[in-house]
């Protein structure tokens, strides 16, 4: 249906775009014909006119005169007083018979006093028209120039003739052009519309390449092919997202389902291997915990748009405090946390949302931690931000897959080891928080020898 809307619409503009410029040409060739030819006529005269004024004073008067009647086929009368002092009557034709008619006009300006006037009479003899440009040199000096209008009857029938055929070739051929121009340009559209329709239906592999010479098409299809690329990323990423979300969901509960019934069946009587068991209960019921609070976190940070709540706080303070939780690594596990700033930091942010990113980032550094079991976080001051810089000197992170590590549900080690820590939301989370307060972040990671996760936020005055 659209496709022949595309082409018929096409076709009637381009037929009604021709209809119209021959209508013009009609219009203006037979019909106007006349008046146009008696205002180019006038337009002549009165160049004429101006020219023989300003040679009046000149001693080359006379022959001006002569030239100009010649070269412009009109004819010039010059008359002082009751005298006719010159006439180009022996060089052009169109001088009028110097009967009443043109005594008349001649007496009527010459009693008017005025300048210049133009007059349009019909010669009685021969029907034609005759223009005439009377005008006042000086005292008693009047010049009069005559043009007769040739009778253009004759000339606007042949125009008239040539025009039907030219009308009729003119329609036919844009006809056809319009038919040409409509299928140029409406069989790529329909190409692409045909494979976005197969896209529509899940289809990635379509190919969105235009082969028309078309700018806006390429363009177009060009666009397509980006956002189907987008579109299967997003598809892909989706599908990752659900295997490895119920698998995360499946094993803890698979384990807590087999731990619980041993209890149930063969370790209740024996408090020791019971609470082993129980304690791997709770450590799973731990995990899935933790899953399913990063993935509420995650959709509810992605779903609410505007949903900062800006204050000013102390950054010092916020690092203190989350570094503080994590103390109790220090005493029981040999950690060592370094952070050596004393001076308050006043920032404009989101502290719930900082507080996560800086949480995270610290778990990771933990998570990751080398075999000095050393975290640092520095804060480095600029003019007007501060950098937060957490540092660990564990296994770093691979050069291609740094850009990867921030999206939803990567992790660089994709065994799902279950002695591998987190759920790999973590620095999406983190990414989704920064993006939306417009920070700049980002990770420096050599192989081997550590990370640096940074944000950038800026200064509160
Ligand atoms: P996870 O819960 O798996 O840590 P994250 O989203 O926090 O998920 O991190 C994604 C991946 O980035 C991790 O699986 C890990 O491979 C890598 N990663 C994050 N932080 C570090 C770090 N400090 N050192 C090395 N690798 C890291």
């Amino acid at each position: 249906m659209k496709q022949n809307n595309l082409k018929n619409k096409i076709w009637i503009y381009f037929t009604f775009f021709s209809i119209f410029i021959l209508a013009g040409l009609w219009l203006f060739q037979v019909i106007f014909f006349n008046a146009y030819y008696e205002y180019q006529k006038t337009g002549e005269l009165t160049r004429i006119a101006n020219k023989i004024a300003s040679s009046y004073t000149t001693n080359t008067f006379e022959s001006t005169l002569d030239e100009v009647a010649f070269k412009n086929d009109v004819c010039i009368e010059v008359i002082s007083g009751e005298l006719l002092r010159y006439s180009s009557m022996s060089l052009a034709k169109g001088c009028l018979d110097n009967n009443a008619e043109a005594y008349t006009y001649k007496k009527t300006f010459i009693e008017s006093g005025l300048s210049r006037k133009k007059y349009s009479i019909v010669n009685n003899r021969f029907k034609n028209k005759t223009l005439i440009y009377a005008m006042h040199l000086e005292d008693d000096v009047y010049i009069f120039i005559n043009a007769s209008l040739e009778p253009l009857g004759s000339t606007t029938k042949i125009l008239a003739s040539q025009l039907i055929y030219a009308t009729i070739i003119t329609l036919l051929l844009s006809f056809l052009l319009a038919y040409f121009v409509s299928k140029k340009v409406s069989a790529p559209i329909v190409k692409l519309q045909d494979a976005a329709l197969e896209m529509s239906k899940g289809n990635y592999t379509v190919d969105f390449t235009s082969t028309s010479d078309i700018k806006e098409l390429d363009d177009l299809a060009n666009i397509l092919n980006q956002a189907k690329e987008e579109l299967s990323k997003t598809e892909q990423l989706r599908r990752e997202f659900l295997a490895n979300v119920s698998h995360d969901l499946k094993t803890p509960l698979t384990m807590i389902k087999a731990y619980a019934e041993m209890v149930r069946d063969l370790t209740y009587n024996n408090p020791e291997k019971r609470n082993a068991n129980l304690n791997t209960i709770i450590d799973e019921t731990e995990r899935l915990n933790l899953l399913v609070g990063d993935l509420l976190e995650l959709s509810k940070i992605q779903s609410d748009v505007d949903s900062l709540h800006l204050e000013v706080f102390d950054l010092n303070t916020l690092i203190l405090n989350i570094l503080d939780k994590f103390k109790y690594l220090e005493e029981t596990k040999g950690y060592q946390f370094i952070y050596e700033n004393k001076k308050e930091l006043r920032v404009l942010a989101d502290i719930r949302k900082i507080e996560q990113v800086v949480y995270n980032l610290i778990g990771n550094a933990i998570n990751y931690v080398g075999k000095d079991k050393m975290v640092l976080v520095s804060v480095i001051e600029t003019s007007n931000a501060y950098k937060v810089c957490i540092t660990d000197h564990g296994k770093g992170i691979e050069k291609e897959k740094i850009d990867l590590i921030w999206d939803k549900y990567y992790k660089v080690d994709k065994t799902h080891q279950r002695n591998t820590y987190g759920t790999g939301l973590g620095l999406s989370i983190v990414k989704n928080i920064l993006v939306k307060h417009n920070y700049e972040y980002g990770v420096e990671s050599i192989k081997k020898k550590g990370s640096t996760f940074y944000f950038v936020i800026p200064k509160e005055k």
